[in-house]
C-alpha cells in the first residue's frame, strides 16, 4: 500500500554533516520526498511532538535535544513507506540496531540517533499534520501539479 511517513533529520545529523547521506539512504530504496521544511522547534513544540513519551525519564532530554538546533522535517512517500523507513533507520538504541542501518552506522547513543521516522500509519498521519497543517507544502505534489 502506498503510504506517507514523517521523517526528521535530527540536529546531530547536521553537526555530523550527514544530512545529504540520510536523504540518499531513503531515496535509494525508492521513497520519494513529498514535503520538506527546515524547522527550529521551541521546547514546548518538541514536547508536544513527543507527547506519547510524557512521563518517561528521557522525555525532557529528548525535547531539549530536538529543540536545540534546526531540524529537517520531510514527508516521504512510497509502498509501505512507514515500515520500510523504520527498517533502514534501525532500532532506537544504536547498540541494538541492525548492521548497515542508519542508526547503527551513525548514531552516537540512544538520544542522539540521527533520524526520526513515524512508527505506524496512525502516527504518520498525526505527525504529518503536526508539521504540515492543512497539507501546505505537500498538497501541490499530491494534486499532480508537479510536472517534469
Ligand atoms: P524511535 O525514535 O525509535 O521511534 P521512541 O519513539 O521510543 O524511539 O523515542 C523517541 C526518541 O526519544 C528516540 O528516537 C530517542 O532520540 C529518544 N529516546 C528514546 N528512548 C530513550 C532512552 N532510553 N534514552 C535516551 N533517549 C531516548
Ligand atoms: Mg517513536
Amino acid at each position: 500500500m502506498k503510504e506517507d511517513t514523517l521523517i526528521i533529520i535530527k540536529p546531530d545529523a547536521f553537526s555530523k554533516e550527514l544530512v545529504g547521506r540520510i536523504i540518499s539512504e531513503l531515496e535509494e530504496v525508492g521513497l520519494k520526498i513529498f514535503g520538506c521544511r527546515q524547522v527550529r522547534l521551541s521546547k514546548g513544540e518538541a514536547k508536544e511532538f513527543y507527547r506519547e513519551h510524557r512521563g518517561k525519564e528521557f522525555y525532557e532530554a529528548v525535547s531539549d535535544f530536538m529543540s536545540s538546533n534546526p531540524i529537517l522535517v520531510m514527508v516521504f512517500s512510497g509502498e509501505n513507506a512507514v515500515s520500510r523507513a523504520r527498517k533502514i533507520m534501525g532500532g532506537t538504541d544504536p547498540r541494538d540496531a541492525e548492521e548497515g542501518t542508519i542508526r547503527k552506522r551513525w548514531a552516537q547513543d540512544y538520544r542522539h540517533n540521527i533520524i526520526h521516522g513515524s512508527d505506524s500509519l496512525t502516527s504518520a498521519k498525526r505527525e504529518i499534520k503536526f508539521f504540515f497543517p492543512g497539507g501546505e507544502g505537500i498538497y501541490w505534489w499530491k494534486k499532480k501539479e508537479f510536472k517534469l
